[in-house]
């Protein structure tokens, strides 16, 4: 029985990156992987061809031949030269399949992503929202929305480097990504600005998401260029459906309106819209 799990090291043609043929001389090394332990006497002629795909090793294709009625093969024969460009032919298909839906979920991945971050970009967020909405609705459950802005992020720049600055937005997607539950979807809305949407959380449950973020922010120590960067500081807004909107928009109008009160109210706060406008 060939191993459930193959290592590339247990495997001649994985290690060196092309077919193995084993069987045609009269000591070859076999695989490990052929029976799960090193094994180098003969028990039937197979082939091992690595499956790549845009240079990466993704798999790999193992025919043995000990069982093939037609080919009954005495240690030290060739393969038939037919059997090998064949199952060549395969591999070259395979690769070909399995490169195509990288390629797709590279593309997809690319259009849904911001590349500093690494997070979700406001087209997907949007998008997201909708079908949120729509679900919380139908079920009756709450939603809510988080938006934050770094606090006097330009000067920061000024002072410290756009390199700096970039190293302080993927810290605070990093602390999002660490505090949030399955289940809610983290965005760069652009520049210095996020957002969270949390599917079944109520507005004291936001505050309180909110409040862990903003505090984890603060204390959040970076280093750049062997100095220790001063501490950045993040306002926050929160809006909640049904009770500030029922769109997108209308939830993100009033996120941003609170967003805009913890600014005015100083900075490093969090402000929760009541909806009192909408
Ligand atoms: P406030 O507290 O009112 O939000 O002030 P602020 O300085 O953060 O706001 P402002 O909108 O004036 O400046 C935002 C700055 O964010 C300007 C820009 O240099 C910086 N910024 C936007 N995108 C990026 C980015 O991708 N990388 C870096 N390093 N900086 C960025
Ligand atoms: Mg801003
Ligand atoms: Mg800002």
């Amino acid at each position: 029985m060939p191993a459930a799990h193959i290592q590339p090291d247990d495997c001649w043609a994985l290690r060196r990156g092309r077919l193995y043929k084993f069987g045609e001389g009269l000591v070859d090394f076999s695989c490990n992987h052929v029976n799960g332990e090193i094994s180098d006497h003969y028990n039937g002629h197979y082939l091992c061809l690595p499956i790549i795909a845009h240079g990466d090793t993704v798999g790999l294709l193992h025919i043995r031949f000990d069982d093939e009625p037609a080919f009954p093969a005495e240690a030290g024969e060739p393969i038939p030269e037919k059997l090998v460009s064949f199952a060549i032919r395969c591999t070259e298909q395979i690769s070909l399949a399995i490169a195509n839906v990288k390629l797709r979920d590279e593309l997809r991945d690319q259009s849904i992503k911001d590349p500093l971050t690494g997070l979700f970009n406001r087209r997907y967020f949007l998008d997201r929202c909708r079908r949120e909405i729509s679900d919380a609705d139908r079920r009756s459950k709450p939603l809510g929305l988080i938006s934050l802005d770094a606090d006097h992020f330009k000067s920061f720049n000024d002072t410290h480097g756009h390199d700096a600055g970039d190293l302080v937005l993927r810290s605070i997607s990093e602390v999002m990504l660490d505090i949030v539950d399955d289940g809610d979807v983290v965005a760069r809305f652009g520049g210095e600005e996020f957002s969270i949407l949390m599917p079944n959380k109520a507005p004291a449950e936001c505050y309180d998401m909110a409040e862990t973020l903003r505090t984890r922010v603060e204390a959040n120590v970076l280093r750049y260029g062997g100095l220790i960067l001063p501490k950045i500081t993040i306002s926050i807004g929160v809006a909640s459906f049904p009770q500030c909107g029922r769109t997108p928009q209308e939830l993100l109008t009033e996120a941003d309106r609170a967003l805009y009160l913890a600014k005015d109210g100083g900075r490093n706060r969090v402000v929760v819209a009541d909806g009192s406008d909408s």
